[in-house]
């Protein structure tokens, strides 16, 4: 069960509901938002006795059972989608989010020109990885700190917003002072230190489905980031492991609508890790939006046959121009913008 304490519930109020509680002989965890303060009944089995505890309490705003084991997450908790702003611009209204880069920053004269390219074609955000988590330890792991300074500098340049991969725990002070949005990848959906860590920073999170995790799994990894504070956690379906093999992963279009009614958080689709291809991107990057995902992800690179990872799933310039004119014509007839 949820209490929520209302915006003039002071800390006095705060404390009495937790004693009253703690006293009937149940746990409690405090969440302090930015409006309101929320505090987290665990273990109720006598749901009529706390309510006539509680409910007369000064402060206590309303009392919601939830019976999913994700609770901040979940849209019992908050009925109404949730908007979130980074740095002016929102993921999860009408608008619909479109974040485009390549797999990793290669280098500032490239990056550069593709932020200019991309954002003429109607991005707003700019991906590109510093840090990357590659299967093998032989391969390209990411220019580090470098990547992020090009990446700052590919923003001031264009004003794009930046999102980059956050890969441990000791790097999320240095990638938080960088990044717009801070990218928790497939690999990390479980790593739980690391969730806590990024749910102690103010910046929004985006939260990459694990390659095997259950739809569950996945929002009680939001849970961990919530739970710690920080609100602005957007999900993004970016294909699961299945018995296929003529794609790398299988999108799994069912998670959108799927999310869209468990929780109240904005989802995207990244349909290059799920495709590895860049000729099925853009049929997936329809098919996400027009089941109603609030933005896509996808990887764009000037030279795709050279790149140092992913090319085989990174659109050219001009595809994604030609994706963008589609999208555009989706969002008119769902009635979103972009
Ligand atoms: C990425 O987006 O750069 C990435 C590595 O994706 P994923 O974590 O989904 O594999
Ligand atoms: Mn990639």
């Amino acid at each position: 069960m949820i209490i929520t304490m209302s915006v003039q519930a002071n800390d006095e109020d705060i404390e009495r509901v937790r004693k009253r509680v703690e006293e009937l002989g149940y746990g409690t965890k405090i969440f302090r938002g930015e409006k309101k303060t929320v505090i987290h009944v665990i273990g109720v089995t006598d749901r009529e006795k706390i309510t006539k505890a509680v409910e007369p309490l000064p402060g206590v705003e309303n009392l919601i059972p939830i019976l999913s084991p994700y609770k901040l997450a979940s849209r019992e908790f908050h009925p109404e989608n949730t908007i979130i702003s980074v740095n002016g611009k929102k993921i999860g209204d009408r608008m619909i989010a479109i974040i485009a880069g390549p797999c990793a920053v290669e280098s500032e004269t490239m990056m550069i020109e593709l932020a200019c390219a991309l954002k003429e074609a109607g991005a707003q955000f700019l991906r590109g990885g510093a840090y990357k988590p590659r299967s093998s330890p032989y391969s390209f792991q990411g220019l580090g700190e470098k990547g992020l300074e090009i990446l700052a500098r590919a923003r001031e340049k264009t004003g794009l917003l930046v999102v980059t991969e956050v890969l441990s725990e000791i790097d999320v002070p240095l990638v938080y002072k960088y990044a717009d949005v801070l990218q928790i990848g497939a690999r990390n959906m479980q790593n739980f230190p690391l969730l806590k860590t990024v749910g102690r920073f103010n910046k929004p999170v985006l939260l990459k489905r694990g390659m095997s995790a259950t739809i569950e799994e996945w929002l009680m990894a939001a849970e961990y980031i919530l739970s710690e504070g920080n609100s602005n956690v957007i999900l993004c379906e970016r294909g699961i492991r299945t018995f296929e093999t003529y794609t790398r992963n299988t999108l799994d279009i069912s998670a959108v609508p799927v999310v869209k009614h468990f929780s109240h958080l904005p989802i995207i689709i990244d349909p290059s890790h799920a495709s590895g291809d860049a000729k099925y991107v853009n049929s997936l990057a329809k098919a996400g939006i027009a089941a109603g995902a609030d933005g896509i992800m996808v990887e764009v690179h000037p030279d795709p046959a050279n790149a140092l990872s992913d090319g085989k799933q990174s659109l050219r310039i001009e595809t994604f121009r030609e994706l963008i004119e589609e999208i555009k014509r989706i969002a008119d007839a769902i009635g979103r913008t972009l």
